[in-house]
């Protein structure tokens, strides 16, 4: 059998063993980073995600579209799961060139009215372009209606955003572009309004699903600024997404519960909370 399903398999056993072992269902789970496009539209319709959220014990995920508009189509399939991520990428516009399309911030401001957004994103960018005005207009339109930016960059891009808009949220997908807690510590340190994801950092913090002693003790000294995610980048990913959770699962389990509960949910919960106040407690 081929590496990856071993590595599932064993993934799953893993899994099915902790299981037994807490004697309970698993902890609940949110997804803080993933993306929905067309292709896998064909592949999974809306319940179809669903029944994959489900199959791996994810409550609810935070996701964007490309085109923007289906992340609207999961969110009105499930209003209480999904958060839904208004996306910056379509039509010819895409993560190399998106800082040069003059014409972005209108057509994002336009997206804004047409439909309930949780987050703005996710922009790749990096400190050569940190300064360009199409990333300061949409930052901007962040702050002006409140919704997190998910960032994919470096260093220089997070401090801009936080320049241009102090009271901000952002969420640093994939740890940052040096994923080393002595790269993150400042930031944390500087900015309140800083979360971070973990997605498809999981081999380098957890190597074979145990946590390196220097990630366990970022995440004690910080508490409420990490959260987990998969980031269902390609359809091939979707189709082993539990295996992903599994994995996520594996490493948070060697956390004290409490700490565990925040990455796995609580952070995520809170940082949303704001968008799915009215619609997970109705
Ligand atoms: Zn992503």
């Amino acid at each position: 059998m081929p590496e990856w399903q071993r590595t599932g398999l064993a993934c799953m056993l893993a899994g099915l063993l902790h299981a037994s072992a807490a004697a309970g269902p698993p902890a609940p789970m949110i997804d803080a980073h993933a993306h929905y496009t067309y292709a896998d539209s064909l592949a999974f319709g809306p319940a179809a995600i669903l029944a994959t959220l489900d199959a791996a014990g994810v409550q609810r995920m935070v996701v964007t579209g490309t085109p923007p508009e289906l992340a609207q189509t999961l969110y009105r399939h499930a209003p209480d799961r999904i958060l839904p991520v208004l996306g910056a990428y379509a039509e010819g516009t895409h993560k190399g060139n998106w800082v040069h399309d003059a014409t972005l911030p209108a057509r994002i401001a336009a997206m804004l009215e047409n439909g309930r957004w949780a987050a703005l994103g996710e922009l790749h960018l990096f400190a050569a372009d940190a300064r360009a005005p199409v990333f300061e207009a949409l930052v901007r339109l962040a702050d002006a209606h409140r919704l997190v930016l998910l960032l994919h960059g470096d260093a220089a891009v997070v401090t801009r955003a936080f320049e241009i808009a102090p009271k901000l949220r952002v969420l640093w997908a994939h740890l940052g572009t040096d994923p080393r807690p002595g790269a993150l510590e400042p930031m944390l340190a500087r900015y309140a309004n800083l979360w971070i994801d973990t997605s498809v950092r999981d081999e380098r913090i957890a190597p074979d699903g145990h946590l390196r002693p220097e990630w366990h003790a970022l995440f004690k000294r910080h508490p409420d600024r990490f959260l987990v995610a998969v980031d269902s980048f390609s359809t091939h990913r979707w189709r082993h997404y539990g295996e992903v959770v599994d994995v996520i699962r594996a490493w948070t389990a060697t956390l004290p519960s409490d700490l565990r509960d925040r990455l796995l949910h609580g952070n995520a919960a809170h940082l949303f909370e704001a968008f799915s106040g009215p619609a997970a407690h109705p």
